[in-house]
């Protein structure tokens, strides 16, 4: 099964890609975990994509494009993927489309998930991160609080820098003038399964579960 997650910053895409990932046995392919690995690293990739990142802008198309190509002709890909966070433009959907039909594959469905702005505003900006694994936790929402270390592995929480509050905004303009007219675009190719993401988690992966095996939720 190939997937795309749309939904703008804050959506939970991510948190939902991880788990869809498991209940499929195919890979979760995040540009953006991608991106942060290379900045840490101290890549020539993660140099370049830097700049774009801290300051809330998405990295140039042909950045991400050949990153997502590479990743998607490895041998764990060929039973599909779960992609989080790409396509974000119409050039990198057409890009994606392009690939894939060269391996004669083509996408099943790209779920957008919807949430309030306000919501994003205050779920991006009470978010802290663990620096090893990624977990993801909520200063707002998580009961026992983010802590000082990760509840999944023990490493390091900080808070993205792309996640302070200015920035936050800057991301929802991006994501509305690139990456929202995604959504017509995947509805003209009756691929789009719109689902609610202002829910509990849980409820929000049925809705996505549905969706993806053909009872109801598609939109
Ligand atoms: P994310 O974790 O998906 O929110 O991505 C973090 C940042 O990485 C974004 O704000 C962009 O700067 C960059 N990024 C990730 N994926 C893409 C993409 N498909 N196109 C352009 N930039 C991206």
């Amino acid at each position: 099964m190939n997937v795309v997650m749309l939904g703008p910053p804050g959506a939970g895409k991510g948190t939902q890609a991880v788990r869809l990932a498991g209940l499929y046995g195919i890979p979760h392919i995040s540009t953006g975990d991608i991106f942060r690995e290379n900045v840490r690293e101290g890549t020539e990739l993660g140099r370049r994509a830097r700049e774009y990142m801290e300051r809330g802008e998405l990295v140039p198309d042909e950045l991400v494009i050949e990153i997502v190509a590479d990743r998607l002709s490895r041998e764990d890909c060929r039973s599909g993927f779960i992609l989080d966070g790409f396509p974000r433009t119409v050039a990198q959907a057409e890009a994606l489309k392009d690939m894939l039909a060269e391996r004669g594959r083509s996408l099943d469905h790209a779920v957008n998930v919807e949430v309030p702005e306000e919501v994003l505003v205050k779920r991006i900006s009470g978010r802290r991160t663990c620096r090893e694994c990624g977990a993801n936790y909520n200063v707002h929402f998580d009961e026992e609080g983010p802590g000082e270390a990760c509840r999944e592995c023990g490493g390091e929480i900080y808070q993205r820098e792309d996640d302070l509050e200015e920035t936050v905004r800057r991301r929802l303009r991006e994501y509305r003038a690139k990456t929202a007219p995604l959504i017509d675009h995947y509805r003209s190719e009756g691929l789009l399964r719109q689902v609610d993401g202002n829910a509990p988690p849980d409820e929000v992966l049925r809705a996505i579960k549905n969706a993806l095996e053909g009872s109801g939720a598609a939109g």
